[in-house]
């Protein structure tokens, strides 16, 4: 079992990630449950699991009461969140029980927010399901859901008492969402570590594939580096957490082009974003063209898009530009871009000018 603490004071946590870990996973949350069932929030594409993680808690002398949510975005909404306030209010969640996130980063995100204001906060443990969630959205303590105007509005910092990966369940993933995941991890490389930028460049392919070995290491490795970045500034107020957000603002502008859809995953439009950043750091000056284009050629190799046109976007870079208009980031005029002076070399930059962007995203091949 790997053990990585995230380290915040009175809130700080485990993660422990091991394969087979789910059906091991009554014995560590024994402990923390109460008198009252533990109630396990997942989503209709997770009956197995859930039944492994039922059957575990049984062994371990704890009742549990699942409650299964439709599967997907929309379930991030005010109406869900109203209603699974109200299951859990009505089977007597109090503020000391931990309630069970079994799920994606959809799940995750809605069930942080729940205990964060339910009776003004409870706690959860975050089991999740895949390969995006066990390397960034489970760790970290960012909740959320969706509101009318935009992803991700209506949230609030509430961390985990515990996170449980078990790296075997993605073995039911399909393989768009493992892939989509896949460039959360390729993240940590191009922030601030070429060396592990290096080694999936070597592994990315096989870990795809189903590589037992390569897939924990690159959870493992994922997890620590998130764990350091939170550990540094858990509410994004340094600068370091915002390292995080390479290719996000190039990706939410792809995302809300494309209407947050099926049409385009999370992790393709931060993929696309990521070769964009880069993309432009070259264009302006600030890197070298080989590393820009190593960037696109690794995440081409294993199947996600590298700009643009991969990316299925034909829209211009002023229509790209106002969506990042209305991101959650903009600030007095200016947005705050993660651009990068080489492999693992990324800062932000506070200093972009938005028609530079959108002249840059109009010499794009479509
Ligand atoms: P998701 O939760 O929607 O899961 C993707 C799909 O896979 C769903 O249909 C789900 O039912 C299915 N699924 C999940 N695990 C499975 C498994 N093991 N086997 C078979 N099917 C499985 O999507 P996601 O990519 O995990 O998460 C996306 C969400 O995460 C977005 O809402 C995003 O805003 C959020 N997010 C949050 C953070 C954060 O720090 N809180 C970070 C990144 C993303
Ligand atoms: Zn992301």
């Amino acid at each position: 079992m790997t053990v990585i603490p995230v380290s915040l004071g009175d809130r700080s946590y485990d993660v422990r990630i091991a394969p087979g870990l789910l059906a091991r996973a009554g014995d560590l949350i024994a402990p923390l449950a109460g008198k009252r069932p533990v109630a396990i929030v997942t989503d209709s594409n997770l009956g197995p699991h859930l039944a492994t993680l039922r059957a575990s808690l049984a062994q371990s002398g704890v009742a549990a009461e699942p409650i299964i949510l439709p599967p997907g975005e929309a379930s991030k909404s005010w109406s869900m969140l109203e209603q699974l306030t109200d299951t859990l209010l009505s089977l007597g969640v109090e503020r000391d029980d931990h309630v069970i996130a079994l799920g994606g980063g959809v799940i995750g995100d809605l069930v942080g927010f729940v205990t964060a204001i339910l009776k003004r906060g409870c706690n959860f443990i975050q089991v999740p399901t895949t390969l995006l969630a066990q390397v960034d959205s489970s760790v970290g303590g960012k909740t959320a859901i969706n509101a009318r105007a935009g992803k991700n509005l209506v949230g609030a910092f509430h961390q985990p008492a515990l996170v449980l990966i078990d790296p075997d369940v993605l073995a039911t993933l399909p393989p768009r969402e493992l892939r989509a995941g896949y460039a959360e991890v390729v993240k940590y490389g191009l922030i601030d570590d070429a060396g592990f930028f290096a080694w999936c460049e070597a592994q990315g392919a096989a870990l795809l594939a189903g590589d037992a070995s390569a897939r924990a290491t690159a959870i493992a490795h994922s997890v620590a580096a998130k764990a350091r970045i939170v550990g540094a500034d858990e509410r994004e107020t340094t600068g370091t957490r915002a390292l995080l957000n390479l290719g996000h603002t190039f990706g939410h502008a792809l995302e809300a082009e494309t209407g947050f859809t099926d049409r385009l995953l999370h992790g393709e439009a931060v993929a696309a974003g990521m070769a964009l950043a880069f993309a432009f750091s070259a264009d302006q000056g600030l890197c070298a063209d080989e590393d820009a284009a190593r960037v696109a050629a690794h995440l081409s190799a294993v199947g996600l898009p590298d700009g643009l046109a991969a990316a299925g976007i034909t829209a211009s870079g002023e229509a790209l530009v106002a969506h990042m208009r209305h991101d959650k980031k903009m600030a007095g005029g200016t947005l705050p871009f993660l651009l990068a002076r080489g492999i693992g070399r990324t800062y932000l930059d506070k200093t972009v000018d938005l028609a530079a962007v959108a002249d840059f995203l109009n010499r794009q091949p479509r």
